[in-house]
């Protein structure tokens, strides 16, 4: 079969494209993640962030293993923080999307 989204060949017996799939379920993620953005930038809601090799990704909130980036993590050392207070070594991706759905959340006035 080939996906009709990438257009590229699905190997095996799959029934779906598992890129476009878990890609269509982060886009839905991030676009659920905008309930909860305005208490993320105002410190209400605490965020977890999850250190791997590169640095400390930041989970959705709500989430146990989805960051804001895209990237899955099932396991990690965890740090308690608030937006305000995100690491330095905090992945630029993750910040990059968070910043992105305050600024649609919060669109500046001129
Ligand atoms: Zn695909
Ligand atoms: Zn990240």
């Amino acid at each position: 079969m080939i996906c009709p989204r990438c257009k590229k060949e699905v190997p095996g017996a799959a029934m779906f494209c598992i890129p476009c799939a878990l890609a269509a379920s982060y886009r839905g993620m991030l676009e659920q993640q905008l309930n909860w953005i305005d208490q993320v930038a105002d410190g209400a809601i605490t965020l977890v962030s999850r250190r791997n090799a590169q640095g400390f990704h930041v989970l959705m909130a709500g989430e146990n293993k989805q960051a804001y980036c895209g990237m899955v993590l099932t396991s990690g050392r965890d740090v308690r923080t608030t937006y305000q207070a995100l690491n330095l070594g905090t992945c630029k991706e993750c910040r990059e999307a968070i910043d992105a759905l305050i600024e649609r959340s919060r669109p500046k006035v001129a």
